[in-house]
């Protein structure tokens, strides 16, 4: 997708990509292999260089070693090419800077070219933002060329989101900001759009009283890990809901924008959200669900539960899992529930959107199974897929009906490689494409949703509903679609 307003970068400058938190898991687990997958596909400019910052006082050649030791093994076999991956190593500088303890940045300046173009990867925790993009504008690294990338979590409410934007925003200008929701850069979610907007059959049908409920899931297998003191003091709600599944939401519910350019797509995305019902306490208690997981198999695995995980603190109300019922109060989605559901520690991973349409009036033929005739079933994580189920005619002398799926399958239809999330989005920074990053006031416009139902929870005080682990969540949860005539659709 093109997006014209964007800012071009000027191509003719060398590239200079800076990650801050370079020797992370972030870095290792996602950046340097999207990179390196960027730089065997032609993606990356020849002139790029990439400079990792991190605190450790070691050389580039122990950093080489450390990114050989826990990067290398995050590509997949078929993609890694020897001679490619030592080019891409090339690539490669360290820079030693506490961003903390340092009073400059003038290490970092003296290793960035002059006049480069560049780009700052904030993979730290937002609590260095501040300090990070102040040092970054005295020691006169950024100008209008420059961009920067950040990672969620962007806040953990609507104050301290308006914080990091501030902060941000006295050196970068919207269209120099990048943050980073990575299931916007997954091709089923692009797809989405072109299904959407490319074709006429979808669109008039694609509304109440049509369509009678959509669901989102982003079901996790994993638990917290070795993630529990970041975790502890955030909760699935602000971890998923607040940013994955609003922007999830945002895709199926968004208008046709009236071009691809950023700020269009991203005017209907904020409508959206802006139209999003708030919860009152009522509704907070009625209609949402937290849970917790305990003790449980999963994987064939017998695990503990979150409380006896290491370093959550005891007793500790976090919620592990979310379900809710939201709604859009727009003449398009009036009186249609949007289910959105996630968890850790939850059967198998899986995240779906599941848009279910309203049923033939009246039954016309006998001996129909029953449920929902037709659902659209677009499916991102384990495999991407997107599937039609409609009713068709079992063979037979009867009038029987079965449900039978349309499988889409995109992997058939085109041959090309399907790029992976981050590497798509990577370069989509590097070539100044916003379209598919969050702008501030969708950012803000989240929070204001989210902020009434973690403080509702508070108000309310209750303990998560507990779920065993690798089940599909608190039986609440069930109830909270049964009672609309609805169920999960795992
Ligand atoms: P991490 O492994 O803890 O890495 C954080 C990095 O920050 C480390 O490399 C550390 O450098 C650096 N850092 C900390 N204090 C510093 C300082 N004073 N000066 C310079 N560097 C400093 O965390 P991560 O998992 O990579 O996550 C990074 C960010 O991405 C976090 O905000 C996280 O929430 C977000 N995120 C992570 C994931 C994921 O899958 N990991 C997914 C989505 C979002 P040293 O090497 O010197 O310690």
């Amino acid at each position: 997708m093109t997006n014209a307003s964007a800012p071009a970068p000027d191509s003719a400058l060398p590239l200079d990509m800076i990650i801050f938190g370079g020797m992370g898991d972030l870095a290792m687990r996602k950046l340097l292999p999207a990179l390196y997958m960027a730089y065997l596909h032609g993606n990356l400019p020849p002139s790029t260089r990439i400079l990792s910052t991190g605190r450790q006082h070691i050389d580039r050649k122990a950093y080489l070693a450390h990114v050989e030791a826990h990067s290398r093994g995050f590509i997949a076999r078929e993609n890694f090419v020897e001679k490619t991956w030592d080019g891409f190593l090339q690539l490669l500088e360290y820079v030693e800077l506490d961003v903390q303890g340092a009073p400059d940045f003038s290490a970092l300046a003296a290793a960035s070219r002059p006049g480069a173009e560049r780009v700052f990867y904030l993979s730290t925790a937002p609590s260095l933002f501040t300090t990070i993009c102040d040092k970054l504008a005295a020691s006169g690294l950024v100008d209008a060329n420059a961009r920067v990338v950040l990672e969620k979590p962007l806040g953990t409410d609507l104050a301290s989101a308006i914080e990091i934007n501030e902060a941000v925003g006295k050196h970068f200008a919207e269209s120099q900001i990048y943050r980073i929701d990575h299931y916007l850069g997954k091709e089923t979610v692009q797809n989405l759009m072109v299904l959407r907007f490319g074709n006429s059959i979808l669109e008039p049908i694609w509304r109440a009283p049509n369509i009678s409920s959509v669901q989102i899931t982003v079901a996790e297998e994993v638990g917290v890990g070795s993630r529990a003191g970041f975790y502890d003091g955030t909760g699935a709600m602000r971890d998923m809901v607040q940013n994955h599944l609003l922007q999830l939401l945002c895709i199926v519910a968004m208008e046709p924008p009236t071009s691809l350019s950023p700020d269009a797509v991203r005017d209907e995305k904020l409508k959206v959200l802006r139209s999003l019902r708030r919860f009152k306490l009522a509704d907070i208690a009625r209609d949402t669900v937290r849970g917790q997981y305990g003790h449980g198999v999963s994987g064939n695995q017998e695990v503990a539960g979150y409380l006896e995980e290491k370093n959550v603190p005891p007793d500790t109300s976090t919620e592990t899992f979310v379900a809710l019922r939201a709604h859009i109060d727009t003449w398009r989605w009036s009186k249609v529930p949007f289910y959105l559901r996630t968890g850790k520690r939850m059967a198998r991973r899986s995240s779906k959107i599941v848009v279910e349409f309203a049923n033939p009036p009246f039954p016309l033929f006998p001996g129909a199974p029953g449920g929902v005739a037709n659902r659209l079933v677009i499916e991102l994580q384990p495999e991407e897929a997107i599937k039609l189920q409609i009713m068709a005619k079992e063979p037979g002398t009867g009038m029987q009906m079965q449900q039978v799926a349309l499988n889409l399958d995109l992997q058939s239809a085109f041959q090309q490689r399907r790029a992976e999330a981050y590497e798509r989005l990577l370069i989509d920074v590097v070539r100044g494409r916003l379209t598919h990053f969050m702008r501030r006031d969708e950012l803000e416009a989240a929070w204001e949703w989210a902020d009434p139902i973690i403080d509702g929870w508070a108000t309310l005080g209750e303990k998560p509903h507990a779920y065993a682990a690798g089940s599909w969540g608190p039986p609440e949860s069930f109830a909270l679609l049964a009672r609309d005539g609805f169920s999960w659709v795992e």
